[in-house]
């Protein structure tokens, strides 16, 4: 149970003032996660990542141009516009010289109210210089004297979503650190005498109300102060997570390699070299009495669920069960497919498991995993549910795993004694960031590619071009090939995402006819599978798609892969985007349609794109422009799992949190001493409760 001085912050956001229910769904928007509103803590947990400076208060004359500055004068005239579409002007004098405010689509009444004639005002806002004069357009601030004593000096800035002001999330969050309970304090008292660090209340209030722009910075004794809160949390709840996983002792699952063989003999190619040495890894593992954490790295198309398999099917001759999840249903029937052939021909029985089998289908399905009868499950979450039960998990293979928690992971982990686990990601992991997900994993890397595929040819293409990329489309279809065309990702909504793609899909269809499918996020599972499955087939010839199809998708046949307003994608995605293409033995196509003009970023992006098909380069290039949060594929700034630390900035507290937490468990492995009881709510706070859940169950 979480500790009741946190239930204020867990408390719907709609408790803070300035959030009603309107309101409430934008800060949903902006802050929840599926499945629930957003809280108090959300709001705090927001941080501001700018800030603007009204300190400057300079004489008129002397103001500097294109910078927030505060300016206090005299109103003098008012200038209403003779057209109703022209500027409303106001002129502001000091004894120095004056400024014209510039009101667009003015609101007469207020500013006659705000700004009368002959009184002393303050105005904060950009000055610029336009046709000789000096003037503000819409000013943020209009103060008088009371107001200015209100003003905040230094404003912190927020993310924001379309139709939330700031000034709403801004007092929202102050409101938010005045629900801050007393709490423990759970660093150790010379560690913050040493660095310097104020309380985590102190630095939250610090981050809402900063005094100075520094006060927000991440590298800020605030920033440090609270990043490395996140951090501890993180690695204490990943360090009691093995330590219990290394509590219950492996099992040696020795096969004597009879049925990998056959399903080898059965492959229509031959491994590569890392294909054979991950598998040779992995079997390691397997044949010692120690548990296997090992993560698989390879990029899209390098043959990840080969090794899977040929891994599952060591333990299967060894008497024992694996199961294998992946994060969609969709990839999940894949699998399935694939695999289903080449393991019947070492006679290894497989079972699909998804969220909407029959109930009679289930059942036959579950008897034949109790009784052992059924050596190998396949599935999504639905592998987690309690009335899953094995004879004798062995292994369980997680395919791409960022989408999983360490929780979930867990809770394979408990359906088999000492179950072995293999983790399959296509997303490169520099090094700190494997430490920060999976603890200290074992990693295998599939660094070269299967034989015999070609590259892919890249273009960023203007979209004023689409007619020519539609028309080249109906050339390659007529040859036979076939395309994937992704849809603009829509920041932030699926709806739009959904009608962007819907409104493509009809376009399409009255060019190349029945031909012509697609698929989304938000159709129903079986419509899903039949769109994937009739694309698969070769019956749709294009395949219109949101990013449904980024993970993992194998189409060897399609050689073409468009997608809609590449400018907005982050590099990985981009990446794994075109790896769908370039399977097969045929030369592809991979055409970035963009609308100009190009940010340097995005341009850099598309640039990367055209030079290079190397997975690892393209994450370190992405690391270099947008940071880790993209190349786990997280569209959201920052390092996917956290909300205050940033692994740019706060890398190096990473490891001190580590030893930290080690040290910590070592000499109160219950948490039980007074800071112990501290180290909890921190936990709390940062929602570890699966290590606090584990605490009480050891
Ligand atoms: P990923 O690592 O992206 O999950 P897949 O496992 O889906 O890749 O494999 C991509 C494609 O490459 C599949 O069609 C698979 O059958 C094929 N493949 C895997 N290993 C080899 C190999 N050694 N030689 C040729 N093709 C291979
Ligand atoms: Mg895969």
């Amino acid at each position: 149970m979480r500790p009741t001085l946190l239930t204020p912050l867990f408390a719907a956001a709609t408790a803070l003032p300035g959030i009603g229910p309107k309101i409430a769904s934008l800060v949903d928007r902006l802050l929840s996660e599926p499945g629930r509103a957003a809280r108090v803590i959300d709001v705090l947990f927001h941080l501001p990542h700018a800030t603007i400076d009204r300190r400057t208060r300079p004489k008129i004359r002397d103001a500097p141009l294109d910078s927030v500055v505060t300016l206090e004068g005299v109103v003098v005239e008012h200038r209403p516009s003779r057209s109703a579409k022209g500027p409303y002007r106001v002129l502001v004098e000091d004894e120095t010289g004056d400024v014209q405010l510039v009101f667009f689509l003015a609101n007469h009444q207020w500013i006659e109210r705000s700004l009368p004639v002959g009184a002393r005002r303050w105005v904060s806002g950009k000055l610029e210089l336009w046709d000789g004069h000096l003037q503000m357009v819409h000013p943020d601030r209009v103060l008088d004297e009371a107001g200015l004593a209100k003003m905040p000096a230094v404003e912190p800035v927020y993310g924001l979503t379309e139709g939330l002001s700031p000034r709403v999330l801004a007092k929202a969050a102050v409101a938010a650190t005045q629900r801050l309970p007393a709490m423990p304090e759970w660093l150790d008292a010379a560690f913050l005498q040493q660095r310097h660090l104020p309380s985590f209340a102190e630095a939250l209030g610090a981050m809402h109300m900063p005094q100075t722009p520094q006060n927000i910075e991440p590298t800020s004794s605030n920033g440090v102060r609270l990043a490395y809160d996140e951090l501890l949390a993180s690695q204490l709840a990943l360090v009691m997570v093995r330590a219990k996983m290394r509590e219950t002792a492996g099992r040696a699952h020795l096969g004597d390699g009879h049925l990998a063989r056959k399903i080898e003999t059965a492959l229509p190619f031959s491994l590569t070299p890392s294909q054979r040495q991950a598998l040779d890894e992995i079997r390691a593992d397997l044949s010692a009495p120690k548990r296997m954490l090992r993560l698989l790295q390879g990029d899209v198309g390098s043959g990840k669920t080969v090794v899977g398999l040929l891994a599952m099917a060591g333990v299967v001759e060894s008497g024992r069960q694996a199961a294998m999840m992946a994060p969609t249903e969709v990839l999940a029937r894949q699998h399935f497919e694939r695999i289903t052939p080449l393991a019947a021909a070492a006679g290894i029985e497989v079972v699909l498991l998804t969220g909407r089998d029959r109930a009679s289908e289930r059942a036959d399905k579950l008897a034949g995993l109790e009784s052992g009868h059924v050596h190998i499950a396949i599935g999504t979450h639905a592998l987690f549910q309690e009335a899953v039960i094995f004879k004798d998990l062995a292994l369980a293979v997680v395919d791409e795993q960022h989408r999983f928690g360490v929780h979930q992971r867990l809770a394979l982990g408990s359906k088999g004694a000492a179950v072995d686990i293999l983790v399959m990601t296509a997303t490169p992991i520099p090094r700190t960031l494997v430490l920060t997900y999976f603890g200290d994993m074992d990693v295998s890397t599939l660094r070269d590619k299967p034989a015999g595929r070609q590259p892919i040819d890249t273009r960023a293409v203007p979209v004023e071009r689409l007619d020519d990329v539609i028309s080249a489309i109906g050339r390659a279809l007529q040859g036979g090939a076939q395309a994937y065309w992704i849809c603009p990702l829509v920041t932030e909504s699926e709806e739009l995402d959904l009608a962007a793609a819907e409104e493509r899909y009809g376009s399409l269809r009255s060019i190349f006819g029945e031909s012509v499918g697609l698929v989304h996020g938000q159709m129903k599972g079986r419509d899903k599978d039949e769109a994937m499955e009739k694309f698969q087939r070769g019956e749709t010839r294009v395949l219109i798609a949101t990013t449904i199809v980024e993970v993992g998708v194998d189409v060897p046949n399609a050689t073409i892969m468009v997608i809609e307003h590449a400018e907005r994608f982050g590099l990985a995605q981009l990446h794994q985007l075109r790896g769908r293409v370039g399977r097969g033995s045929g030369k592809s196509t991979c055409l970035l349609l963009y609308k100009g003009p190009l940010g340097e970023v995005a341009r850099a992006r598309l640039e990367i794109m055209r030079e290079t098909e190397d997975g690892f380069r393209i994450a370190e290039e992405d690391l270099r422009l947008r940071g880790e949060g993209e190349v786990l594929g997280t569209r959201q700034s920052g390092t996917p799992g956290f909300k205050l630390a940033n692994l740019d900035v706060h890398a190096p507290l990473l490891a001190i949190a580590r030893d930290d937490a080690k040290l910590i468990l070592a000499q109160d492995p219950d948490l039980q001493s007074p800071r112990g009881e501290a180290l909890r709510v921190l936990l709390y706070l940062f929602e570890r409760d699966e290590a606090v859940r584990l605490l009480r169950a050891g």
